[in-house]
């Protein structure tokens, strides 16, 4: 049995980079950029109004100003501002030659002869100049950060229509165990549904991967090896749940070795989840998870979505938060890190779930986050600060 940490470096150390492909900016939402990108312009790409006002000179602001132009956003100016003259312009359109001042509409009044007036000096000028916020051909987003709205704003404003991004790992899901159904079938006597595959689907889907599904494996040496071997050969990741533990039909670790899978741990000090294969294999990496769905889902938190991110280039940060634990928690051994389902209070306070063990799917739903007790460590005490992941 190894530590998670030292578990975590084995996975993180075996991780191989998957490539990279062109995609339309339209479709490269939480995708991995793969490619610096710079700016084909200076941005503003010519000085600019920030506000609906008049343009003029300062050192008129006083005065009472002849109305000379109207100038609209997507409209050059065509008068140049002298002494006692302006321009009405619009937020977005170029500032007029000779003004150096805008004053806003709301700061102005119309005068009766016509002429218009500034009511308000206020500081600053309004005006956006020419490559104030970037320089042509700097670099406004950096390769190797996920793609967000923001950014895809940003590839529209430089034009770039089409981006480099990486490959979605594949990562082939196996169910194995004979009890299996799958969740359009009402289970027979001693049949349960299978949970794990579509919990694992999905988990891949928001880790940035691209799930395969290879269905229910039964118990047995010969099918499981052919459908692991097959999924080995087209896949760069395979996750293969039950039949990892001690029971007399658990020979999942027996099957990924005939399949040519080099294992480098199968206990990890972890509660819930100690049974768990890693493996290599020249054409990818195999993971053989506990076949209950708790486990399961954390160990796929724990260690298969940051691998998958590594291996797009990305490095992954879970989302924690502090609180202090509202009563004191205990547990009876300390030999592994225990993982618990809490949920945060609206008063502030972290809650562990109702949770009765590894098998308990319908406690992961009402969950916020979960929260690790490191080995040695018996219980927390009420007010400790405890760290939060998000899930
Ligand atoms: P195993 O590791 O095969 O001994 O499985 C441990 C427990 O997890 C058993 O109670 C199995 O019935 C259950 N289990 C295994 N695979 C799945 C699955 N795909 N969905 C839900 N439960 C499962
Ligand atoms: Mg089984």
């Amino acid at each position: 049995m190894i530590q998670l940490d030292k578990a975590f470096e084995t996975v993180m150390h075996s991780a191989f980079i998957t490539g990279s492909e062109e995609i339309q900016f339209t479709d490269s939402l939480n995708r991995i950029l793969a490619e610096d990108i710079n700016s084909d312009l200076d941005m503003p790409p010519f000085t600019k109004s920030m506000v609906d006002g008049f343009a003029c000179r300062k050192e008129d602001i006083n005065h009472e100003l002849e109305l000379i132009e109207t100038i609209p956003a997507g409209s050059f100016p065509t008068k140049r501002i002298a002494a006692d003259k302006c321009s009405k312009i619009m937020t977005g359109a170029p500032v007029p030659t000779g003004a150096d001042y805008i004053f806003m509409v709301e700061d102005s009044r119309v005068l009766e002869s016509g002429r218009i007036k500034c009511n308000t000096v206020a500081p600053g000028n309004n005006i956006a100049k020419k490559g104030e916020d970037v320089r042509e051909g700097t670099v406004v987003l950096r390769a190797g950060k996920q793609i967000r709205p923001q950014d895809i704003a940003v590839m529209a404003t430089v034009g770039k229509t089409s981006a480099a991004v990486k490959n979605k790992p594949r990562v082939a899901v196996i169910s194995s165990g004979n009890e299996l159904v799958e969740p359009d079938k009402k289970p027979g006597q001693a049949q349960i549904r299978n949970t794990n595959a579509y919990q694992l689907l999905a988990q891949i889907q928001r880790a940035g991967g691209s799930g395969v599904y290879y269905g229910i494996v039964p118990d047995d040496e010969e099918k499981s090896l052919s459908v692991i071997s097959q999924a080995i050969g087209a896949c760069d990741m395979v996750l293969i749940t039950g039949g990892v533990s001690m029971g007399d039909f658990d020979f999942i670790p027996s099957v990924l070795e005939k399949a040519g899978v080099k294992i480098l741990f199968s206990k990890v000090a972890v509660q819930p989840g100690k049974p768990l294969v890693f493996g290599t294999h020249p054409k990818a990496l195999v993971f053989g998870l506990p076949g209950n769905p708790v486990s399961s889902f954390m160990q796929f938190e724990l260690l298969v979505r940051p691998l998958i991110s590594k291996m797009m280039g990305f490095q992954w940060q879970p989302i924690d938060v502090i609180f202090p634990l509202k009563e004191r928690y205990t547990r009876r051994s300390s030999d592994r890190m225990a993982l618990i389902p809490v949920v945060i209070t609206d008063d502030g306070y972290v809650v562990p779930v109702e949770y009765h063990g590894s098998a308990h799917i319908t406690a992961l739903p009402a969950a916020d986050g979960i929260i690790a007790i490191p080995v040695g460590k018996q219980s927390i005490e009420k007010g400790e600060q405890v760290s939060v992941r998000q899930i």
